[in-house]
């Protein structure tokens, strides 16, 4: 392997989050052996290859069955809304609901999530409604009972959200809820701690904030009112 193809593999593996590689150690056996050339490796594919769309990477997802999410789905559902827009909203993966109409955020998350993004630019007086952000998830296939993405789930699907982020490229990310921190920043903070803060994922600022189902499972208004704030500062930062 070249330098330039062992960085390119470093890289790879590092957007995906992994940050130990091992690496075996051969043993050599002929000298005949050892001065073969390694044969090349076949060259991974970019994490965004030249000229990516939305289009290729859905197709590229194919009829997936990379992972055990393949099994119970009916849907893969991918995103929607606006595909340049400046702002990209990341869930956790799609629900019942969801799976059943293909379409992110359509349940009472989803209509939570709307009420959350259109109330807040009204009331700012941002000109925007869902329509104009483009709204995904970690992974694109309905988790059994609704249980959380397990990590290969979220390694395997994060390398196509990477892709649609790297092709959209908004001017900011929201990450709703913790699985959607960690496939993003990988960090072992809470989600009460990192909300309502700027982090960046490559140099796209990421604003956290609840997920809108718990905020729906809230009694006490005041993950509501945090969460409110948080839009209202993302909305200002994209549309301002
Ligand atoms: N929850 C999510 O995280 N995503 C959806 O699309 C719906 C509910």
């Amino acid at each position: 392997m070249t330098p330039a193809q062992v960085r390119e593999y470093l890289k790879y593996y590092r957007d995906l989050g992994f940050e130990t590689i091992y690496r075996v150690v051969p043993t050599p056996m002929l000298e005949k052996e050892i001065l073969l050339p390694d044969p090349l490796p076949e060259p991974l594919p970019g994490l965004a290859p030249e000229g990516d769309t939305l289009a290729r990477i859905r197709a590229d997802i194919g009829d997936c069955k990379r992972c055990r999410l393949c099994e119970a789905r009916h849907s893969i559902v991918f995103g929607s809304g606006n595909e340049s827009s400046p702002l990209v909203f990341v869930g956790e993966g799609p629900g019942a609901d969801e799976d059943e109409q293909g379409l992110p955020f359509v349940g009472r998350a989803g209509q939570l999530l709307t009420q959350m993004i259109e109330n807040t630019a009204a009331k700012e007086g941002i000109p925007i409604k869902r329509a104009d952000v483009y709204i995904c998830n970690v992974v694109k296939c309905r988790p059994p009972e609704n249980r959380t993405p397990q990590p290969d789930e979220m390694e395997i699907c994060g390398q196509f959200l990477f892709r649609q982020l790297k092709t959209i490229k908004p001017k900011a990310i929201c990450v709703l809820g913790a699985t959607a921190m960690k496939a993003l920043l990988n960090t072992k903070e809470g989600i009460t701690k990192s909300r309502g803060q700027w982090h960046k994922w490559r140099d796209i600022p990421v604003m956290v904030t609840y997920h809108p189902s718990y905020l729906l499972r809230q009694y006490n208004q005041q993950a509501k009112r945090e969460a409110w704030e948080d839009l209202k500062t993302l909305l200002h930062f994209v549309y301002d």
